[in-house]
């Protein structure tokens, strides 16, 4: 599944290729997507101009003048700019055509991603109420340990909830939290001020790394399967039960944690 950094390294991929440029039509060969195309947007983007392509968590906003597209990859959806004379796969849903001669290729095998429309001053009802991203200013040990007073919920989900900041998924929730120290099932609000301070600090070290590691794994845009941007090597905790801890040797443990899988140290997370 895509997660932020995969969507970012997506987003600065596309950007030289997409801003100033002008959508001529919309090829739709498959609309049934998460959720059908809306009609706003058939209606909304041809002839428009693209101002700028901004995330939202792991939304993509391509903006123009009368509103923005929405766009959001879902478990395995990519975008390439191609050739217009490329020709579609199976999976090859949605094309922008491109004044510059390329198209704006949305691929989906599974179909759980979408495209939709938020008009120019309006805020799209997914992106209301959601917590700040985790590599901004707003987002720091403080703002961590404040809203999690009083709370019983495991930190881990606690962490992922996109309320409280968002695009934390379950790798870099796992990888976070072995980093820290803190057992992921802990209750919230039972983690003190500085440990959340060593948190919030390996949230974004840890981001940060996927996002400069998929800037240069990544090609033509695409987020290959598995762990883009992010070597299996490399991590500590996630999808490695049974394997030895990396910093103490005992073995790593898994459990399930609002339906995903949550591996951790017993020994070295508290
Ligand atoms: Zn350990």
């Amino acid at each position: 599944m895509p997660e932020l950094p995969e969507v970012e390294t997506t987003r600065r991929g596309l950007e030289p290729h997409l801003v100033g440029r002008r959508v001529v039509a919309l090829d739709v060969r498959q609309p049934r997507l998460r959720w059908p195309l809306p009609r706003e947007l058939y209606d909304s983007l041809p002839g428009q101009r693209i101002d700028g392509i901004e995330r939202r968590a792991k939304y993509l906003l391509v903006h123009t003048e009368p509103g923005s597209a929405l766009l959001h990859l879902g478990m395995s959806g990519s975008l390439r700019v191609l050739p217009q004379d490329t020709p579609a796969g199976t999976h090859d849903h949605v094309d922008w055509r491109l004044d510059s001669g390329h198209v704006l290729r949305y691929t989906d095998p599974r179909r759980f991603g979408y495209q939709l429309w938020q008009p120019h001053g309006e805020t799209h009802e997914l992106l209301a109420g959601l917590g700040p991203e985790p590599l901004s200013d707003a987002f720091d040990g403080d703002l961590l340990w404040h809203l999690s007073r009083g709370r019983r919920a495991a930190v881990k989900l606690f962490l992922m909830d996109q309320a409280v900041v968002v695009g934390v998924g379950n790798i870099y929730a796992s990888e976070a939290l072995f980093a820290a120290g803190v057992h992921p099932k802990r209750a919230a609000g039972s983690v003190s001020r500085e440990r959340y301070a060593r948190l919030a600090r390996e949230v974004k070290r840890i981001l940060a790394y996927a996002i400069r590691r998929g800037g240069t794994t990544l090609r033509d845009f695409i987020s290959p399967d598995g762990l883009p941007g992010y070597f299996e090597q490399e991590l500590f905790a996630y999808g490695r039960e049974g394997e030895p801890c990396k910093v103490c040797g005992a073995p790593i443990r898994a459990i399930v944690l609002g339906q995903r899988s949550t591996f951790f140290c017993a020994r070295c997370q508290r």
